[in-house]
């Protein structure tokens, strides 16, 4: 009988967040598949873990995820560990989950900690809708792709950074949203966790004068629905109604939509735009 993959959640820095479920799976599995086997050492030793580690991934995770596959095809039991925090996030864990799912290889999650999460919950900025970007590419050209892609976006913007690339993303970031409101979560859990709370632009200029330190999580706030519609609203009002209707109709609507259109633009009935047309 095939085995199973267990995803198992680790602290992000204080080791009080370990779950009891996820050291009696690292204990009881036959193998722990680990990003940084010498990092997860320290783990096992702190929690007398003697079960074998292998070593799974940024720079081996296809070649790996396929052997893994087939030890678990054998009936192995296998627990996923990643440096810190939840397996397959902003890590190679997504490929074997996959590589799992196409052989009909059965995957559990054992939830925990995610730097993620816990900075969204602490950033004071708004929890309801939210997107997590993970680390934005190194490529120039992609990274400006994923910036202009995030200018339109509404809801709260999480992003993963390490130390030496912190300053460069702030630059790219501040001239993009400048005055946008910025949560930074550092050291999560651990003796200097800190939460700073900036706009863009003065994170920018606090780091231009302090090398950053530690872990990095940060948390941007979306657009502004409701400065947009003010905005779009003092554009329409500057407008009749007839040339509303006509921006529409030479956007190539017909008459009927492009009343309708403008009538919801301005927040009036069908009826007073007929009415001010004829
Ligand atoms: N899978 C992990 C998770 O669930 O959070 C994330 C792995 S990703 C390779 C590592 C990144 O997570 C770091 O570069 C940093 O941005 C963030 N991170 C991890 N631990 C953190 C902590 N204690 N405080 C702040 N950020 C942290």
């Amino acid at each position: 009988m095939a085995g199973k993959l267990y995803l198992c959640a680790t602290p992000i820095g204080n080791l009080g967040d370990i779950t009891e479920r996820v050291l009696e799976c690292l204990k009881n599995a036959d193998i722990i598949a680990a990003e940084d086997t010498r990092n997860s050492m320290k783990l096992m030793t702190h929690f007398d873990i003697h079960t074998p580690l292998t070593s799974y991934h940024e720079f081996n995770k296809y070649d790996k995820a396929d052997k893994l596959v087939s030890r678990l095809l054998e009936g192995s039991n296998i627990a996923l560990i990643t440096d810190a925090g939840t397996p397959a996030i902003s890590d190679p864990g997504e490929v074997l989950v996959k590589k799992c799912q196409e052989a009909g290889i059965e995957v559990t999650s054992l939830p925990g900690p995610s730097a993620a999460i816990t900075a969204l919950t602490l950033s004071g900025l708004p929890t309801r809708r939210f997107v997590f970007e993970g680390f934005l590419p190194q490529d120039k050209e992609e990274r400006q792709e994923i910036i202009e892609e995030l200018k339109g976006e509404y809801r709260t913007i999480i992003l993963y950074e390490a130390p030496h690339h912190l300053k460069a993303t702030l630059r790219d970031l501040q001239e993009a949203f400048g005055e946008r409101r910025l949560a930074i979560a550092r050291e999560l859990t651990k003796k200097h966790e800190e939460i700073l709370r900036f706009t863009v632009r003065e994170a920018l200029s606090y780091y231009e004068n302090q090398e950053p330190r530690g872990e990095f999580v940060l948390v941007m706030e979306g657009r502004d629905r409701r400065k947009d519609e003010a905005q779009k609203r003092a554009a329409y009002e500057e407008m009749t109604p007839k040339e509303h209707v006509e921006k529409y109709m030479n956007e190539g609507m017909d008459k009927k939509a492009a009343m309708k259109q403008a009538a919801k633009d301005r927040g009036v009935s069908k009826r007073d735009i007929y009415n001010a047309l004829v």
